[in-house]
C-alpha cells in the first residue's frame, strides 16, 4: 500500500509521527494509501522552513512572482488529465467533474497573474505642504490554510494562488481524505519556479491544525469545511491574534416561482442537487415551489430525471452523473438523516436506499432521493445532509418562500427561478444570502469576484479570491513623508491638521 508524504522545502517527506490516516478508493472501498498525520513537532519544522524562505520571496519583484503564476497554469493545463485521474481516484467524482475542480482553481491561478496591478499601493502627492502620503500592502509572513475533501484541487489554489503571489509563504493542510492532488499541485509550483519552502503541504488532523492555529509565527489562517469546525478555528485563531477566515457548511435553498419554465428549473434542480453526489457546499438541497400547483407541475417533472440518474465509478467514463460519497462514514450519515426523514413525516418520493452496483458492492455509492412534504422542524431541512438528496418544501406564497431561505442558519448561496423581473429582483434585494442566482442554480462567482457566504456559513469579514484575496494575504502600511525639506525648517511639536 502506497505510504504518502508532506511535502516540505521542496521535497516529498515522509511522516515521523507514525500516526496515519486511511485513503479510501470510494468506487471500491479499498484502502489504497497511507496518509501521514503531522505531529506538532512536524508543523513547527514546516513553519521554521517557511520563515527562513519568504523574506527573499517577498523581495522578489511582483512582476516576477507573477510569472511564477502564469508557467503554472500552463502546467496544470499539460497535467490536467494525470490531476482529474487521482482526483477522483480519492474523491470518487467524475472524471469531467474533477476537471472542473481543477479548471476553478486555475482561473484563480489566472487572476492572480494580475498581482503587480492588485499591489500598487495608494499614493497623494502634496497631502500637506511638502507632504506625500502613500500606502504599500506587504505580504503577512508565514501564513496557513485547511481545507475540506470535497475540492481538493480548487479550494487550496483558492487559497495558495493568492497568498504566494502576494509574497507570503503558505503551509497547506489538506483534506486527510485525498491528500495526493494537493502535494502534486505543490511539486507543480515548484517546477513553475517557486522557490523551495514557499509552499509547503503539511498532512494531518486535528493535531496539526491546532498546531498551526497555536504557532506564534503563523500570521493568518484560511479555513473552508464544515461550520462546527470553522467556528472552532475562528475562535481559536482569533484569540490568538491571527488574521483569520472561514467558510462552514451550507443548506441551498431553490426558490420555483409559478410561472418559471419548470422544465429548464427541473433540469437545473437534478444537476445542482446530485451533482458530485450532493457534496458541494453549492448544491442545491432544498426545492421550494411557490403554491401547491407549482410543487406538483414540478415534482412530476423531477422523477423521471432522478430516475434516470446513472451512478457509478468515474471509471466509467461519461456514462456516469455521479460517483459514489467519500467514505463509508459519510454515507452512514446520509442513510441515518434519510431515515430521519421518513420517521418525522416527509414523504420520499425517490427512494434510492436499495441502490447497489454490481462488482462494486463494497463502494461508497448513495442512489438518489428526493422528498417531498418537508418541514422546516425535520433533522433532513435543519442539517446539511451533503449527499444525493433534495428536500422539497411547499410554500403557500412568495413571501412564506423567502422567510424560510432568510431563517434558515446557514447562508452560502441560493437561487430563484422565474420569468419575473420584479420578483428576482426583490429577491436578490433582500435576501441574506451571500451568493444568490436568478435562474441560475449554482452561482458560485468567478475569479475575479469573491466567494463567501453569510451567517452561519462564514466565520471573518473578506470573502475568497477576487479582490479580497488581496485584501487578506496583505497588511496596509502607509507612509507619510515630508521630502526633501522639513526638519531643518524647525521641528514641530503639536500634532496638527494637514491644512
Ligand atoms: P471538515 O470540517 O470535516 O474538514 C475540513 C478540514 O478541517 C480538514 O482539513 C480536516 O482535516 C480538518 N478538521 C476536521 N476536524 C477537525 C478538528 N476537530 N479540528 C481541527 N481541524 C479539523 O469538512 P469536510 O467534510 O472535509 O468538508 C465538507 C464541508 O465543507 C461541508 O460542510 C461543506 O459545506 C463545507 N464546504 C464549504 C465551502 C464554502 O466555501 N463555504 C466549500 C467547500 C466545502
Amino acid at each position: 500500500m502506497e505510504e504518502l508524504s508532506h511535502y516540505l522545502d521542496g521535497a516529498l517527506v515522509k511522516g515521523t509521527s507514525g500516526r496515519f490516516a486511511d485513503v479510501y478508493n470510494p468506487a471500491t472501498g479499498e484502502v489504497q494509501a497511507k496518509c501521514p498525520l503531522a505531529s506538532a513537532d512536524e508543523v513547527a519544522k514546516a513553519v521554521d522552513i517557511a520563515a527562513a524562505a519568504q523574506p527573499a520571496w517577498a523581495a522578489t519583484n511582483p512582476q516576477r512572482r507573477a510569472r511564477v503564476m502564469m508557467e503554472f497554469v500552463r502546467l496544470l493545463n499539460r497535467d490536467m488529465d494525470k490531476l482529474a485521474e487521482a482526483l477522483s481516484r480519492e474523491h470518487g467524482k467524475t472524471i469531467p467533474d474533477a476537471k472542473g475542480d481543477v479548471q476553478r482553481g486555475l482561473e484563480v491561478v489566472e487572476y492572480c497573474i494580475g498581482a503587480p496591478q492588485m499591489l500598487k499601493g495608494e499614493y497623494t502627492d502634496s497631502a500637506g505642504p511638502g507632504i506625500d502620503m502613500y500606502s504599500m500592502k506587504q505580504p503577512l509572513g508565514v501564513t496557513a490554510g485547511i481545507t475540506p475533501f470535497n475540492f481538493p484541487a480548487m479550494i487550496p489554489m483558492w487559497m495558495f494562488a493568492p497568498a504566494v503571489v502576494c509574497g507570503n509563504a503558505f503551509i497547506l493542510k489538506p483534506s486527510e481524505r485525498d491528500p495526493s492532488v494537493p502535494l502534486m499541485l505543490a511539486a507543480l509550483m515548484e517546477e513553475a519556479g517557486l522557490p523551495k519552502g514557499i509552499l509547503q503541504v503539511v498532512n494531518g488532523d486535528k493535531e496539526a491544525v491546532d498546531a498551526l492555529l497555536d504557532h506564534p509565527v503563523v500570521q493568518s489562517i484560511g479555513f473552508v469545511g464544515s461550520t462546527p469546525i470553522a467556528e472552532y478555528i475562528y475562535g481559536r485563531g482569533c484569540s490568538n491574534g491571527k488574521r483569520v477566515q472561514c467558510f462552514g457548511g451550507a443548506k441551498n435553498h431553490m426558490i420555483v416561482m409559478p410561472d418559471a419554465d419548470m422544465d429548464q428549473a427541473a433540469d437545473a434542480l437534478v444537476g445542482a442537487g446530485y451533482g458530485a453526489a450532493g457534496e458541494r457546499c453549492m448544491a442545491i438541497s432544498v426545492a421550494v415551489p411557490v403554491g401547491d400547483e407549482t410543487a406538483d407541475r414540478l415534482i412530476e417533472k423531477l422523477v423521471p430525471r432522478i430516475e434516470k440518474l446513472k451512478v457509478g465509478p468515474y471509471t466509467a467514463g461519461d456514462d456516469v452523473d455521479y460517483g459514489p460519497v467519500v467514505t463509508s462514514a459519510a454515507k452512514q450519515n446520509i442513510l441515518g438523516l434519510i431515515q430521519s426523514g421518513i420517521d418525522q413525516g416527509a414523504e420520499l418520493v425517490v427512494d434510492g436506499r436499495d441502490f447497489s452496483l454490481q462488482g462494486y458492492e463494497d463502494g461508497f455509492f448513495v442512489g438518489p432521493h428526493l422528498f417531498d412534504r418537508v418541514t422546516p422542524d425535520m433533522d433532513i431541512y435543519k442539517k446539511e445532509i451533503f449527499g444525493p438528496v433534495l428536500s422539497t418544501v411547499r410554500a403557500g406564497s412568495y413571501e412564506e418562500a423567502i422567510k424560510l431561505a432568510m431563517d434558515h442558519e446557514y447562508g452560502n448561496g441560493t437561487a430563484i427561478f422565474t420569468r419575473d423581473g420584479d420578483a428576482a429582483r426583490d429577491f436578490a434585494n433582500r435576501i441574506n444570502i451571500g451568493m444568490v442566482g436568478v435562474n441560475v442554480p449554482i452561482p458560485v462567482p468567478l475569479a475575479y469576484h469573491t466567494f463567501g457566504g453569510w451567517k452561519k456559513s462564514v466565520f471573518g469579514d473578506l470573502n475568497q479570491h477576487g479582490p479580497d484575496a488581496f485584501k487578506f494575504y496583505t497588511r496596509t502600511k502607509t507612509v507619510t513623508s515630508r521630502w526633501p525639506s522639513g526638519i531643518k525648517e524647525g521641528g514641530e511639536f503639536n500634532f496638527k491638521a494637514m491644512d
